[in-house]
């Protein structure tokens, strides 16, 4: 039910009233959103997008983010993390120290580890499988969301063994679901100036719809905020949308702010400043609209935003708060703050007069606040 003040200034826009109505948003219509004039009515309207599909709650997980290494075969534009092999503060953990790290985090209350790392260019298959099995035989319950599908991509060059093969051996070993990194933004005009040595857009499409068709669900992420164009945010989001309505495999889709500090895009000042609040707001309800009728979680990153912004994104769209994380070497890279109790998120959901809840990895519900 919207107002009436509301219906007319959304009767102004096609793209908004074919979203009240439930249709499917064209590619037009994307288009129009993006640059569409009145950004507190475009809130409104994906924040009742949300409330019909996922009512009132604002879940988030206790999850334990490490990486595995920070020494990268590639080279991303982007990235603020990769070092080369026998850079000075370059590491590699082993399968046992990976195991020590988790066992403290699931004493801290972690239900799910996620683990990722930069493209190693010679740990072989068997360091993965261990880690995973090491991890599961002494940590049971928790569950291993691990490997984006650029890893699974990369891993497969390297053994030279199909990314199925890859999937299935490490599905054996413990793997529960995959996160959604290295998506970044899939259209080859732009991504080709964002990373360098990674697989393409497509080829992280095709990974991935490979892992679903294993029964292994992932999260799907997008990175803004850059050097793209509203036509490049659009493709991006009808891409996960045509492969959701074959595999119904992401779980939740999550848009990740550029961080600018100590990137390759910065020092070459391709990008002088990160992304304005108000197009943060935009990604989020615009994610939420063109993918309304296939995937209900839309994710905020409120490491990248801060807790303010945070709930303000909740309520443009947004249901789910991500970055829950005992540790975040990544952004750390990049000088951001990286965690938070889950108190203080129930406290930061509960402000904004939502219903907080912890879920586990795959939105089952483990306590209410
Ligand atoms: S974004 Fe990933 S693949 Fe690219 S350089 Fe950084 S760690 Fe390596």
């Amino acid at each position: 039910m919207t107002c009436f003040v509301l219906e007319q200034l959304i009767g102004e826009s096609k793209a908004l009233d074919r979203s009240i109505a439930g249709e499917e948003l064209s590619y037009d219509d994307g288009i129009e959103l993006m640059n569409y004039e009145n950004l507190h009515i475009l809130g409104a309207v994906a924040d009742i997008a949300r409330k019909k599909l996922v009512g009132n709650t604002v879940s988030f997980t206790a999850s334990y983010y490490m990486n595995y290494t920070n020494v990268c075969a590639a080279s991303c534009q982007m990235c603020a993390f990769y070092r080369k092999d026998g850079a000075e503060d370059a590491y590699t953990l082993t399968p046992e120290q990976i195991e020590q790290r988790v066992a403290i985090a699931e004493n801290m209350g972690a239900t799910e580890v996620h683990i990722v790392g930069g493209f190693h260019p010679t740990l072989p298959l068997e360091y993965y499988e261990n880690m995973m099995k090491i991890i599961k035989k002494n940590h049971p319950q928790l569950k291993i969301k691990a490997l984006t599908a650029a890893e699974i991509f990369f891993l497969s060059k390297l053994t030279k063994n199909s990314t199925k093969e890859i999937l299935s051996r490490l599905k054996d070993a413990g793997l529960d679901s995959m996160p959604g990194g290295g998506a970044e933004l899939f259209h080859p005009e732009i991504r080709a100036k964002i990373v360098r040595g990674k697989c393409t857009g497509q080829e992280w499409l095709d990974t991935i719809e490979q892992a679903h068709n294993l029964g292994i669900k992932s999260n799907v992420t997008m990175l803004y905020g850059h050097i793209e164009k509203p036509s490049h945010i659009v493709d991006h989001l009808i891409k996960i949308r045509d492969l959701q309505k074959k595999t119904h495999g992401f779980i939740t889709m999550i848009p990740l702010k550029f961080s600018l500090d100590n990137t390759e895009l910065e020092q070459e000042h391709l990008v002088n400043n990160e992304c304005s609040s108000l197009y943060d707001l935009r990604i989020t309800a615009l994610s939420r609209l063109m993918l309304a009728n296939v995937l209900n979680n839309i994710s905020v990153y409120w490491v990248a935003y801060g807790k303010k912004l945070a709930q303000v994104a909740l309520s443009n769209g947004g249901n789910d708060l991500v970055g829950t994380a005992f540790s975040e070497e990544i952004y750390r890279a990049a000088g951001k703050p990286t965690t938070s109790s889950l108190d203080e998120l129930a406290i930061m959901v509960k402000e904004i007069g939502r219903q907080p809840v912890q879920r586990d990895t795959f939105y089952n519900v483990i306590k209410k606040f």
